[in-house]
């Protein structure tokens, strides 16, 4: 918790569940990861599109990845230029390619041909760059399988691009997010760098590489530095590549940047035992899966979780959201503890909650309001 945090939740009371987000943190974090791999950042809009931070990013110099009309149109509305927005879903109708071609938007991905020929049909002579399988392995987040083709595929694709009146600009991959692993980018990396190979045999040469996002944050489990990522992507750029033929380079951080930048405060409605001696506690909270936790889908994220009794004993518990649908459980599985002095009515707070909430939570599902924010 930043002061500038501390001071905020200390003068004012808003009502819970709400988010509140220091900006000087994004820019901390941004800054941090400018300095690293020497490569264009695209911030994952998708992440936190709040005005505030996409504002803040586009004075420190960010340029973004957009993954449909309105994300662009709100890099624009912050003053982003167009030529530094790329749509960056491979899942995009002819209407939105046609849109963003409108708005000044030359940069396009594609994982498949029907993709490849809409955007070569809406968005005649854009840059196009084709997204690789990657392995999600060890990812807490995983986005594997859904995205990205084959490296003979990609090939295949990129051979055509030309012909179709586009510009083969180069490849891109994903780790999956939340992934705490540097090595994990090794296998991507050598795959791109044979269909970066292959095509310039056959005369196609491509200029950038997008290594994507899934630089993981600090949630209860220690992580890697920055630095540690840094180190073992060089090396992979290095091996595979060859001194002085790595491609320039663009990252689509997300989580990274904002996660860690923010806090969500949530109040307890009530604590209660399912059985008289019941080994724990069922605590529920004013948000859970709808409310913007969406990511604990699967306990997949694990938030810190902190309260004003902290440093008291503390006992098992499980934690769940206040709507009545019985998978907004948030943790079941995951040991999680908490304070036995926790009563009904105390604040708790959700640490590193920027990235991957509030436009996750639903409208008004059970009645609950969407998650308010706070940017300061
Ligand atoms: C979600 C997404 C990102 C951001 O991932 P993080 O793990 O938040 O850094 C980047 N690129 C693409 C294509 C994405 O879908």
């Amino acid at each position: 918790m930043t002061p500038k945090i501390n001071q905020f939740l200390k003068s004012q009371q808003p009502a819970t569940p709400f988010l509140v987000v220091d900006l000087d943190v994004v820019q901390e974090n941004y800054r941090q990861i400018d300095t690293g791999l020497g490569a264009d950042i695209y911030y994952a809009v998708k992440a936190n599109p709040a005005p505030a931070i996409l504002e803040c990013l586009v004075k420190l110099g960010s340029k973004f990845d957009a993954a449909s009309i309105n994300e662009i149109q709100m890099c624009l509305d912050v003053g982003a230029k167009p030529s530094d927005i790329s749509f960056g879903n491979t899942l995009k109708k002819p209407s939105a390619i046609e849109a963003a071609y409108n708005l000044g938007v030359d940069l396009f991905v594609f994982d498949s041909e029907g993709d490849l020929d809409n955007i070569a049909k809406y968005a005649p002579g854009a840059k196009v760059y084709c997204r690789l399988l990657a392995e999600n392995g060890s990812a807490e987040w995983p986005l594997s399988r859904k995205f990205g083709c084959d490296v003979e595929m990609a090939f295949d694709l990129m051979m055509s691009v030309k012909t179709k009146g586009l510009i083969p600009f180069g490849l891109s991959f994903h780790v999956g997010s939340q992934q705490p692993d540097p090595h994990q980018w090794n296998w991507a990396i050598e795959d791109a760098a044979k269909v970066f190979a292959q095509l310039k045999n056959q005369g196609v040469e491509l200029e950038m590489l997008n290594m994507g996002g899934g630089f993981p944050v600090q949630y209860r489990g220690p992580i890697d530095p920055f630095e540690h990522f840094v180190e073992a992507i060089e090396a992979s750029l290095l091996k595979h590549f060859g001194e002085g033929n790595i491609p320039a380079l663009m990252i689509e951080p997300g989580r990274a940047i904002v996660a860690e930048a923010g806090v969500m405060v949530s109040e307890v409605v009530l604590i209660s035992q399912k059985r008289k001696d019941a080994p724990r506690r069922w605590v529920y909270l004013d948000v859970g899966m709808f409310g913007g936790l969406a990511e604990t889908m699967d306990e997949a994220i694990k938030y810190n979780i902190t309260t004003p009794h902290d440093g008291g004993p503390v006992g098992a518990v499980a934690i769940a959201g206040p709507t009545c649908d019985g998978v907004d459980i948030l943790y079941e599985n995951a040991p999680y503890e908490l304070p036995l002095a926790l009563k009904a009515g105390d604040r708790v707070i959700v640490e590193a909650a920027g990235a991957y909430t509030s436009t996750y939570a639903s409208q008004s599902f059970n009645g609950f309001e969407p998650l308010a924010e706070y940017y300061i």
